[in-house]
């Protein structure tokens, strides 16, 4: 089974960083994305994976906001938009890594 990206969205996944399951505060701030299912698994694809190992979490929202821009998911955001992306996914982020996420074979 192929399984997508969980940070990038559009890459298949090649590894899965494993945190305990529903530790994660609710991450929910948008509406107008789908729940996320917090099982504890973080599927990512190789392009994410050594900026999840690095912690590195600044680039990390830089390849995903880029990613998403590059496939058409953020045609013309205005500033203000794309700032409120920034935020949710830092916020995403320094939650996941305070959970200090493990990579394992997926
Ligand atoms: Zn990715």
């Amino acid at each position: 089974m192929i399984m997508d990206c969980d940070f990038c969205v559009f890459n298949e996944a090649t590894s899965v960083f494993v945190i305990s399951m529903g530790i994660l505060p609710s991450i929910r701030t948008d509406p107008a994305q789908p729940v996320e299912l917090d099982d504890g698994r973080w599927n990512s694809c190789e392009g994410c994976e050594p900026l999840v190992e690095q912690r590195a979490k600044a680039k990390l929202v830089a390849r995903v906001v880029s990613v998403f821009r590059k496939s058409g998911m953020l045609p013309s955001p205005t500033p203000g938009e794309l700032a409120a992306i920034k935020f949710n996914l830092d916020r995403k982020y320094t939650a996941l890594f305070d959970a200090d996420p493990v990579k394992r074979p997926i």
